[in-house]
């Protein structure tokens, strides 16, 4: 009989502090952590004050050769950095997790060939070898240049077409805005979670939280191959069309 005379006044407390919860408009407030008071900068496209600045017009410092990791060659000229070739892809000195990434590029006004042979390069969120390995967003002429779809301008190459074409006509400069969930590995290699992008081309929604399959391969399937912080790698694709030039690059690490 004894806990019985214990128990129900317990009954009665859990019962009137679920009454308070429901009506106490205090019961549903979260004030921890308070998130941290960053100053946007002063233009959409500039970074703001959290940011780590990759280009800034001025010196390519925070780049290196993918293929040796020798210093970065690809030419810094009024204030945009082009792609050279010649010399291949290159990549940042520091690695990432998850992050937000601007960056602006440009297709030359000039631009000939077709397909993908049109000012192709690419943005590899993580790179994960010296050549393109990797996860790319295609960067490329999209304007009134067909390619398969799942490979033209801010797709994921070979894994999911833009949701709509933002291009600007070449010789404008276009933006990138990407969110990127890094994908987290086992400690035998499986992938735990997937890596997922959202992307705004030219302030467009056009990639919505894209689930990745794997790393994106021009042939074969995707397929996962773990990594834990990668750098940030831009193409330097074959193609013989003239070479597409970047600007104002920046990250804001998310880990
Ligand atoms: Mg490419």
């Amino acid at each position: 009989m004894k806990p019985r005379v214990v128990i129900v006044p317990a009954l009665i407390a859990l019962a009137a502090t679920t009454a308070i919860a429901q009506t106490d408009p205090k019961a549903t407030e979260q004030w921890a952590p308070v998130p941290k008071v960053v100053a946007p900068g002063k233009q959409d496209s500039a970074p703001p004050s959290d940011a780590v600045v990759l280009f800034d017009g001025h010196d390519i410092d925070k780049w290196e050769a993918s293929k040796d990791h020798s210093p970065a060659h690809w030419k810094v000229h009024d204030g945009v950095l082009t792609v050279d070739k010649a010399t291949g892809n290159i990549q940042t000195k520091q690695r990432f997790g998850s992050y937000q990434l601007h960056l602006e590029w440009q297709v030359p006004a000039n631009i000939t060939g077709e397909g993908q042979a049109r000012g192709n390069s690419g943005v590899f969120l993580a790179s994960t070898g010296p050549g393109d390995e990797g996860y790319e967003i295609q960067i490329m002429d999209s304007w009134k240049n067909p390619t398969y779809v799942n490979g033209q301008a801010a797709s994921v190459y070979k894994q999911a077409a833009p949701l709509v074409n933002a291009m600007h006509p070449p010789g404008e400069w276009q933006s990138y805005d990407i969110v990127w969930t890094a994908p987290v590995f086992t400690a035998n290699g499986k992938a735990k979670t997937p890596a997922y992008v959202t992307l705004f081309h030219n302030g467009v929604l056009v990639q919505n939280h894209t689930e990745l399959t794997g790393e994106t391969f021009y042939i074969g399937k995707p397929k996962y191959n773990a990594y834990k912080d990668a750098p940030i790698k831009l193409q330097a694709h074959g193609d013989p069309s003239a070479p597409i030039s970047f600007r104002n690059i920046w990250v804001r690490p998310l880990d």
